[in-house]
């Protein structure tokens, strides 16, 4: 007979953060950064742990420039050449410490990764990302890449559940990354059924990570500045954000003008259309997974990065965590019907 889990899972929209006593003056005394020393590499990195996907319309060189030049991290997209990598290292040897390189589990993602890491060298950080993480082949090759690059940086994902986010740490990653089907443009849910309520995925898997001194990345769902702030309290090392840094001139996709108005092109990486982009097609076995949307333009990416901080700050004035770090240690989740008063929009 089928299990069902009767427990209530959540997701961002289900909770509000719940106002607490501090000694906090103001905003500008809270810290964002973080010094995290991860388990298998032992490396440390610090920096605003927000990270730009690694969605090929948000993924970009340029948002990298612009996103590290505020210490946020953006995980590059696996369709660059060797050659864009090696101009990118050039112009911009600062943005180096803040990105890492995507690949999948084919040979030939793995040449073209191993290629990407020997010619430019300082980057530290691998994202190893498929749809489905719970594959024993993900865990395999999490072990080989781990076996061949022993003191870099591992993201690995995506999953969902405290068992597979400790396979994983224990097959050599570092850092998990945390969600299936909360994402804007991510349509698995009602495709295949298969999902698990973000925030609760954020707190089992924060807790199971953290029990091995591994780390996570809340990955999709966020779509106010307030998630993000809530993935963090709910124990999230790292927040990952695609549709939230769309639309920007620093976002890929197409820029399209109609009734005078601008939109840019965002779609899923498992949408008809990165599919016909990237693979040439749709394979007839397999089904879209993702949508494409325009969404409307809005200018440099700075503005909603001041934004997204700016909140998290506020948030942590309002709970009382004069560091980012302590933000969980502060948070109390309040269950709730509603978050936004509609009355305008
Ligand atoms: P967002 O911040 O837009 O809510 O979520 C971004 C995340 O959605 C990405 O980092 C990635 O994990 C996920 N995602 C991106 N494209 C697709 C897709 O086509 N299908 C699914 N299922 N997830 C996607």
């Amino acid at each position: 007979m089928p299990n069902i889990i009767n427990d209530i899972k959540l997701d961002f929209k289900d909770v509000m953060l719940r106002p607490k006593r501090s000694t906090l003056k103001s905003r500008i005394d809270v810290d964002l950064h973080r010094e995290i020393t991860f388990r298998n590499s032992k490396r440390c990195y610090k920096g605003i742990p927000v990270i730009a996907s690694n969605m090929d319309t948000v993924g970009t060189f340029e948002m990298a420039k612009a996103l590290a030049k505020h210490g946020l991290f953006t995980t590059i997209h696996k369709y660059y050449t060797v050659e864009d990598w090696k101009l990118f290292a050039e112009s911009s040897p600062e943005s180096l410490d803040h990105v890492a390189a995507t690949s999948g589990t084919s040979q030939e993602d793995f040449e073209r990764l191993s290629t990407i890491l020997k010619e430019v060298p300082d980057v530290s950080f691998i994202c190893l990302d498929v749809a489905n993480g719970y594959s024993q082949h993900f865990v395999e090759h999490v072990r080989r890449v781990r076996a061949t690059f022993p003191t870099h940086t591992i993201i690995a994902g995506n999953v969902v559940t405290g068992e597979m986010v400790e396979e994983l740490i224990l097959s050599g990653a570092d850092i998990i990354k945390v969600g299936i089907g909360p994402g804007s443009v991510c349509t698995t849910r009602v495709k295949t059924g298969v999902g698990y309520p973000q925030l609760s995925a954020v707190l089992e898997c924060a807790d199971a990570a953290h029990g091995l001194q591994g780390h996570i990345i809340s990955d999709g769902g966020c779509a106010c500045p307030g998630d993000v702030a809530k993935a963090f309290g709910a124990g999230a090392d790292f927040v990952m954000i695609g549709g939230l840094f769309a639309g920007h001139d620093q976002s890929g996709g197409e820029l399209i003008q109609r009734d005078g108005c601008s939109y840019k092109l965002f779609y899923g990486m498992a949408s008809q259309t990165a599919m016909e982009k990237h693979a040439g097609g749709k394979a007839e076995y397999r089904a879209a997974e993702g949508r494409t949307v325009e969404v409307p333009y809005r200018g440099d990416v700075e503005t909603t990065v001041l934004d997204i901080l700016g909140g998290l700050r506020s948030t942590c004035t309002y709970t009382g965590a004069a560091k980012l770090k302590e933000l969980p240690r502060r948070a109390t989740f309040i269950r709730c019907t509603q978050q936004a008063n509609p009355v305008y929009g």
